[in-house]
């Protein structure tokens, strides 16, 4: 089990799915669910990554009724204002007291052509406007055949920490790129050999105690039936959770991971 000293996260990142009134039923529906079952939640901080169009209405929400949840973006730009089509700013997440923005997931790396230099600079910007960057990183299947499964993800680690500066805070999530959305998680043993490594990275970048109060999250087709085995690991603090986030059962019984950790 990780470490007492850092909470566990357990974040689902809703994609491009649940439009603005989706997505207040959603959270509406999670938040009672998770008071519900709050005596065995191990305590864990729950976050929703919605949509940008979502943020507003989330804030709202969470704000009048004092929700127990946490809500961040799905990405920032690495700019900061001005003639930048479609691109959303730090400043405007900070506006909406986003305390988390998601950065260089697989699928903004691949499909946006995001490169470990505009990872960098996003990482840069989210601290620079006080949000938590969750900063993913992970292998894809031909690099884990070429070169092992850690490899990628402490070069694609070290690119994003580069020019930072201790204390910070930052959550790392190591996300095997072949695991996501393919219902193929990698094992919990696989995990942990990959966080712990990720754990080295943020020590030699940022010192040891940056790296103890880090969390370093697994993700990829996790979900409430395979969630125990990789919080039972020492290095692995949470779970970054696609598909299974959008159904409010899974995802509360993933973060409900204390009652099935013992079994
Ligand atoms: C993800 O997209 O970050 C992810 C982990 O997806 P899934 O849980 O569906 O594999």
């Amino acid at each position: 089990m990780a470490s007492m000293t850092r909470v566990p996260f357990i974040a689902g990142n809703w994609k491009m799915n649940l439009d603005h009134l989706q997505s207040i039923a959603f959270v509406q529906k999670l938040a009672w669910t998770l008071k519900d079952a709050r005596h065995d939640s191990g305590d864990a901080e729950v976050a929703v990554f919605p949509p940008f169009t979502d943020l507003r209405s989330v804030q709202t929400l969470v704000a009048a009724d004092k929700l127990d949840l946490a809500y961040g973006a799905q990405d920032v730009s690495q700019f900061e204002s001005g003639a930048y089509t479609g691109e959303i700013s730090g400043a405007f997440l900070k506006a909406l007291d986003c305390a988390y923005v998601i950065i260089g997931h697989s699928e903004r790396r691949t499909m946006h052509a995001e490169s470990d230099e505009i990872v960098a600079a996003k990482t840069a910007v989210a601290i620079k406007h006080g949000l938590v960057p969750v900063i993913c990183v992970g292998e894809t299947a031909e690099d884990l055949e070429a070169h092992g499964p850690s490899a990628v993800p402490v070069a694609q680690l070290t690119a994003a920490l580069a020019g930072l500066k201790a204390p910070l805070d930052i959550v790392v999530a190591y996300e095997p790129v072949w695991a996501i959305g393919s219902g193929l998680a990698a094992t919990p043993e696989q995990a942990e050999q990959v966080c712990a490594a990720l754990r080295a990275v943020i020590a030699k970048a940022l010192g040891k105690d940056t790296a103890d109060a880090t969390r370093i999250l697994y993700g990829g087709s996790v979900k409430a039936s395979n969630i125990a085995g990789f919080m039972r690991e020492p290095n692995v603090d949470g779970a970054l959770v696609g598909g299974a986030s959008l159904d409010v059962k899974e995802f509360a019984d993933i973060a409900r991971f204390n009652k099935h950790v013992g079994t």
